[in-house]
């Protein structure tokens, strides 16, 4: 089904003349080749360009690509992006004749600006972690803590690409109405109970026009590759409006998404067998497929980070609060394709897919403070004595992530961070 195979280009004895993508613990090896958009200066338009080690390569400015437009990158075809794939991979191979001339194309990534990878157009979220769907289901329906339709049909919401944002802005707090067990009225104000939702972010290379459903074993020609994603959730808001249509100014005020499209093609050899249990139903056919169910899944390491402010004026690290992995997840990103469009709904090159939170069968490997701290019931013991139910303000949430097999090279995503500001006072 995967219309990547691994090949020459998931060799793990390829070294770079970049020599800190040889570094075993980077998550840029030649291997990996993530895209990105980045700047000098905020004067000047985004560029292009691929990870490589510490380092940035300007594909432009190496020659590699004639203009600088992502959308037309992630809408090639697939045999094109296979060979900029080896072109970028040659070029920073050790034994490239021309490292001197590619060397000006490199920039340290610590002294750019790295923006969101692409242009984002419609935003939908999922809820593919059966685990976490059912952890907050018991929270509220300690009973049936599973709706009946979870197992069929994969949940998902439209979301909003306005206010989707690139890793290490601020986002305040937001405000809102929210209503206590008990009180007779909503009030107005901070929401108190605000959120981090691990999640995969994919996206949407080639389209599909309007009419023209995706069938589930051409589905991941039409995704581009996957980052890491942040859907912050003001638990408060969300548990007084989502009913009867769902999640809207609890989730719309910020979303954050990691810098470098880790692309379908560096994924190929970290794919992994459908998560089933023998009491699930087989999926409906539109949802089905041999090479589904044997390698539908992509083996993903997920994890959380958090600095709080007196973490960080202490000079501290950030603290790791859980892992879980996307191998979990109850719903593919070729059904999820399958399943937006059977409708005859139209993708959109740059539309971008949240997998929702993705939390294992363990309750450490919980994706959303809600989970961890069992809807605030239980706070959590960070290792400097502060405690957590959920996010503080000056608190800086870090996504991670990468993937690891034995003969291959491991190779991660970057960090995803955002940190949370007071909210805006005023009307
Ligand atoms: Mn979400």
């Amino acid at each position: 089904m995967s219309p990547h195979a691994i090949d020459d280009t998931h060799d793990p004895a390829l070294e770079s003349w970049v020599e800190s993508a040889n570094d075993p613990a980077s998550d840029f090896p030649l291997q990996n080749l993530p895209y990105g958009r980045f700047r000098r200066t905020a004067d000047e338009p985004w560029r292009i360009g691929v990870a490589i080690g510490d380092q940035v390569l300007d594909l432009q400015a190496a020659g590699l690509i004639e203009h600088p437009d992502m959308a037309r990158l992630m809408s090639a075809d697939l045999a094109e992006r296979h060979a900029l794939r080896r072109l970028i991979q040659r070029a920073l191979r050790a034994d490239q004749p021309r490292q001197a001339a590619l060397r000006d194309a490199l920039r340290p990534i610590a002294a750019v600006e790295l923006g969101l990878p692409c242009e984002i157009g419609d935003v939908t979220d999922f809820y593919t972690s059966i685990h976490h769907a059912t952890a907050v289901g018991r929270l509220f329906r300690p009973d049936a803590p599973l709706l009946p339709n979870y197992r069929w049909v994969p949940i998902g919401y439209h979301g909003r690409a306005s206010t989707v944002r690139a890793s290490g802005h601020a986002l305040h707090r937001p405000r809102g109405q929210t209503k206590a067990a008990g009180e007779p009225a909503p009030r107005f104000g901070p929401s108190a109970r605000l959120d981090y939702e691990v999640e995969v972010g994919a996206f949407v290379g080639r389209g599909n026009a309007m009419g023209e459903p995706v069938a589930i074993d051409g589905a991941e020609a039409h995704l581009f590759g996957i980052t890491l994603f942040n859907d912050w959730s003001a638990r408060d808001l969300q548990a007084w409006e989502y009913q009867p249509l769902g999640p809207f100014l609890s989730k719309n005020f910020a979303s954050t998404v990691s810098p470098w499209i880790v692309t379908m093609e560096a994924l190929a050899p970290f794919r992994a067998p459908l998560a089933r249990g023998a009491d699930d139903p087989p999926p409906l056919p539109y949802l089905d497929s041999d090479a589904n169910r044997a390698a539908g899944a992509v083996d993903l390491t997920l994890e959380v980070w958090l600095r709080t402010a007196a973490m960080r004026d202490a000079g501290l690290p950030a603290q790791r609060l859980a892992a879980s992995n996307f191998a979990d997840a109850y719903w593919t990103l070729a059904q999820l394709v399958a399943h937006h469009t059977v409708n005859g709904c139209a993708l959109r090159t740059g539309d971008l897919f949240g997998s929702g939170t993705q939390s294992g069968p363990r309750h450490e490997e919980a994706g959303s403070l809600l989970e961890l701290t069992r809807g605030g019931a239980e706070p959590l013991r960070l290792a400097h004595g502060e405690q957590r139910t959920f996010v503080e303000d000056g608190d800086a949430v870090i996504l991670r992530g990468h993937c690891a097999r034995d003969g291959f090279r491991r190779i991660g995503f970057g960090d995803c961070v955002a940190t949370v500001l007071p909210a805006r006072t005023g009307a």
